[in-house]
């Protein structure tokens, strides 16, 4: 089975993905988390991603290929933050795609919870200040390690520019992904979850779908 989920930056996707793959034994494909980790050191790109700009596809592509080659396709993948646009969503057509499922939150709600976040770099685990904490301040669950915050989720200016890009492609994925369920599955299999809710709901909303 393999799922993409959408999302505007701070709806869950990292969040909820955590969830989704041990329940379907599925292979995680964080395209942001990839970046954040492996390109920690390369300024260009850690510049084009505190800048709230989207990463050349043909690098995107590179790596997406590099990991279906190398990880051991166990159930299929899920995939957080993939596509973004329609290149990448042609590019993904060699794989068999079961369900889109877009989650949908309010503005509002999105500053709050991503002036809150904070991350474990090495594994991607997420906090948030608020509402989803960790148990001592500041530091993960499970290393001891320090957390951090995302360069990309401290300025509002440039929140709002990835929430204007996140909705200008949306549209067109949308419906991308409306006609190929329609031309390939002969149904609709394109779902939309109110993700303004508590994880734990969402989580079951989204599994609901899926099972
Ligand atoms: P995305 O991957 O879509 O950018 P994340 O999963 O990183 O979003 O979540 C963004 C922030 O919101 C994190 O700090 C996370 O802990 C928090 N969060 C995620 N889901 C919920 C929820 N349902 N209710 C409240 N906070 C949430
Ligand atoms: P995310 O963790 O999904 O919020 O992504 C953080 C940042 O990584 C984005 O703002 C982009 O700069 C980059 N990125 C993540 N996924 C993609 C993608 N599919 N295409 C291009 N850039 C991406």
């Amino acid at each position: 089975m393999n799922i993409i989920l959408f999302g505007p930056p701070g709806s869950g996707k990292g969040t909820q993905s955590k969830f989704i793959i041990k329940k379907f034994n599925l292979n995680l494909i964080s395209l942001g988390n990839i970046l954040r980790k492996y390109f920690k050191d390369n300024l260009n790109i850690k510049k084009i991603i505190s800048s709230g700009s989207l990463i050349d596809n043909n690098l995107v592509f590179n790596i997406i290929k590099n990991i279906i080659l190398k990880k051991n396709n166990k159930c299929g993948y899920l995939f957080d933050g993939f596509p973004r646009n329609i290149i990448q969503a042609k590019f993904l057509r060699f794989l068999n795609i079961n369900y889109v499922i877009e989650l949908r939150i309010c503005n509002k709600s999105i500053f709050n919870r991503l002036l809150g976040r904070r991350i474990h770099l090495k594994s991607g685990r997420i906090y948030n200040y608020l509402y989803n904490p960790s148990k001592i301040l500041d530091i993960d669950d499970i290393t001891g390690e320090k957390l951090i915050f995302r360069d990309d989720d401290l300025n509002i200016s440039i929140i709002k520019k990835r929430l204007s890009i996140y909705y200008y492609e949306l549209i067109y994925l949308r419906s991308f992904y409306k006609k190929y369920f329609l031309k390939y599955k002969k149904n609709n299999y394109y779902f939309t979850i109110n993700a303004d809710q508590s994880i734990n709901t969402v989580t079951k909303n989204i599994i609901n779908i899926l099972k």
